[in-house]
Parts: structure tokens; sequence; C-alpha cells
């Protein structure tokens, strides 16, 4: 008991002499009890590719303007912490719960006989022009001075979200109004958004669903070349069949969070990144953005896991990995030391029958190859179309090593 209560004791004193006091320069009567901070960024840092920068976005994105439960300062704010270079705004074209809160608050400003005063939820049978009264541009407009104080470049989007079972949702990105892509065709407002220049997303294309099967309207859209872009990963599901239809139509692939209440509390609080599309651009402006995406320069981050390409994922990790030291520990067997730049951590092994390394973002190991080991080396976190692991040729390494 004698000894708890010292090793208490101890701990206190411990304690307090740790702990530095602020005083409040205009106020001297407050003690800031932690040194005054501003946010903080998490820096996910992933070396140049092929001569390109390696951008961090999210195309996909929720607020209060739609079902999200925060602002869009808060959404802003969150994904520079979060380390993000990019943020698309996506609001539900359709499905904005949150009206009817709105304007019940407002109702001192507002006349008896105002259309859409309701909780507008797009129903789905007869989605009606007359339910949509807001300004659908004003999520953009703020996000764009939000983007500027944070350095987050935005993307002027919407969401076109019908019957997940049978039409899904689509993300219309550089759109130029979001007031004039409404139709209660749902292949029209694809089409409007075209019009615009926009590069059109096919959102989640497993959720909600019992299979990754098209449907007769996806097998429509995507035939009628209307298709840009799909997402392989969205929030916690991954699509892995998506790639094989990526590649098939040749669309760019992401990975995005659909952020509805906090990134922190699905990827943060678990010891995760949040769902990034890695883009390979010349600079962060929108132009160059846009060209990446066309280009199909895309790769798909979830949690710890990367997609995409075959091809790109090898020179993602072959930019990211090097080998800076090996040492011959005696005939046939060399020490390889693996340097990652990135911060995305690599699980890998000498071939098929290799013991499984973690190579830690930021960090460096030592591999023992032996005469008689694969001399691929197997990226077991990397999916391609052609499946789970990806392969890196390892012979360039063991060259460079001697
Ligand atoms: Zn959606
Ligand atoms: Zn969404």
């Amino acid at each position: 008991m004698k000894r708890t209560i010292l090793t208490l004791v101890a701990s206190m004193v411990a304690l307090a002499s740790s702990a530095q006091y602020y005083q409040n320069k205009t106020n001297p009567d407050i003690l800031h009890i932690t040194e005054p901070r501003t946010q903080q960024r998490v820096n996910f840092e992933i070396p140049q590719v092929n001569g390109y920068n390696v951008y961090k976005a999210d195309l996909h994105t929720h607020t209060i303007f739609s079902d999200g439960q925060m602002t869009m300062d808060y959404r802003i704010r969150e994904a520079w912490m979060d380390g993000l270079d990019i943020y698309a705004v996506t609001e539900h074209m359709e499905y904005r719960p949150h009206e009817e809160t709105f304007i019940k608050w407002m109702k001192g400003y507002i006349r008896e006989d105002v259309k859409g005063a309701k909780n507008h939820r797009i129903n789905y049978s007869e989605a009606d022009s007359d339910g949509i009264q807001v300004d659908l541009n004003l999520p953009y407009e703020q996000a764009v001075k939000l983007g500027k104080q944070f350095n987050v470049t935005i993307i002027p989007g919407i969401e076109v979200t019908r019957t997940p079972a049978t039409i899904g949702h689509f993300n219309a990105l550089f759109i130029k109004d979001a007031n004039k892509i409404y139709d209660a065709d749902p292949e029209k407002a694809i089409r409007n958004a075209r019009k615009q220049g926009a590069l059109i997303m096919h959102n989640h294309p497993g959720w909600s669903r019992t299979s990754l099967e098209m449907t007769d309207f996806e097998q429509r859209v995507y035939d009628k070349g209307l298709i840009d872009g799909v997402e392989i990963m969205n929030g916690v599901e991954f699509y892995p069949k998506a790639i094989e239809r990526a590649k098939r139509y040749n669309l760019f692939m992401s990975s995005n969070t659909d952020v509805h209440r906090t990134s922190y509390e699905v990827y943060q609080m678990n010891g995760h990144y949040r769902n990034m599309t890695l883009i390979l651009a010349k600079d962060r402006s929108l132009e160059s953005i846009r060209e990446a995406l066309e280009a199909k320069r895309t790769l798909a981050f979830s949690f710890g896991t990367v997609a995409g390409d075959e091809k790109l994922l090898q020179d993602l990790f072959n930019a990211s990995v090097k080998v800076v030291y090996s040492a011959v520990e005696k005939p046939g067997r060399i020490y390889l030391q693996f340097e990652n730049k990135s911060s995305i951590d690599f699980l890998i092994r000498f071939g098929e029958s290799g013991d499984l390394a973690r190579l830690e973002g930021g960090k460096s190991i030592f591999l023992r190859h032996k005469d008689g080991n694969d001399t691929n080396l197997i990226v077991e976190n990397m999916w391609s179309e052609k499946g789970r692991t990806v392969t890196i040729d390892l012979k360039p390494y063991l060259e460079a090593a001697k």
C-alpha cells in the first residue's frame, strides 16, 4: 500500500514537473495549460513518380448541404489536416435531408407558400424539379474561399443520386453550374453535366447491390462512353472487380471517403490515413488535375491497400522503395537494405514462398536474399487488374546492390 502511494506521489511529481503553464498576455489571470496550438497537418509523402507530383485527393464528399453532418468550413480544415491537396465538392443533387430543418429555422424569413419547404428527399419514381429550390452552387463557393485559405484545390462537382439498385450514383466533376444539371431522367442529367465539360465518375458500384454485375442503365451509359472514372474503393468498401472494368472501359480509378461524419471516426481513430485518390499531375491546378484524370494517371489508396493499373503501381513502388545498401554476408547471401521514402507501408516478400516483411512508411529494413530465392519481389498490399499481388523484378535492385 505504502509503495503504491509513493509511486503515485512520484508519478504526480513527474507529471507536475513536466507541465508548463503559459500566461495569457492580455489577461494574466488566465493560465494556458498547454502551449497555444494551431491545427496540425498529417504529411502523407509520396515521391515523384515518372516525373509527376503525386497529389492526394478526395473526389467524393458531403456536408450539411446534402446529408453530411459537418459544415463546409470543418470539411476543408479536416481535408488539410488529413494531408489532402484536392477536395471535390460533391453534394447529393437530389437528396438534402437537412433542408427542412434549415427552412423551419428560417421560418420568419420565408413566406408560407414558398415551394420546396419540405424535407427534400428524392422520390425516386418522380424526381421533381420543383423540389430543388436551393442554390446548388453555394457549397462550392464556400469551399473555394476556404480552399484558398488552406491551400486545398477545390473541384466543383455534384452527385447525381438515383435508386442504388438500378440506376446508381454518379459524381459530375469539373461542372460549371450545378443548378443546370438536374433532370428527372438520370441519363439526361449526366449529359447536362457533360455539356458543361464535366467528367463523370461512377460511385460505389457495389453499394446496395448483391454483386458487381452491371445493371441495364449502367451498361447503357458505359457503352455510350458517358463514364470517365469509377470508384474502386469507397469508405470501407473495395471492389476488386471494378479494376478490370476500369481497364476495359479505359476509366480513371479512384478511392474516396464519401465522408458524411468526421474522417477521424472512420480512419484516424482506428490508426489509418483517410482514403485518397493519388493523382499523378504536373501541378495542382484544376487543368493539370483534370488532365491527369483524363490520362488515367491515378491510383486508389484505402486502409493501407493501393490499387489500380499494374504498371503504375510498379512505378509508384519503384519511386518509393530503393535498395540503398548491400552487404555480402557469405557467398550466396546478400543483405539488402530497403528504404521506403513514401508514407505507405508495403508488405513484401521474395517470391510466393518468401517470408512476409513489413516495410513501414518512412523507414528502412534489411532483408536477406539467398541464392535460390526468387528474384521477384511481391508486394502483397497492391492490387491490380491481375489480382492481389504486384510483382517487382528485383534484378535491377540486386545489380545495383553489387
Ligand atoms: Zn452515393
Ligand atoms: Zn456520396
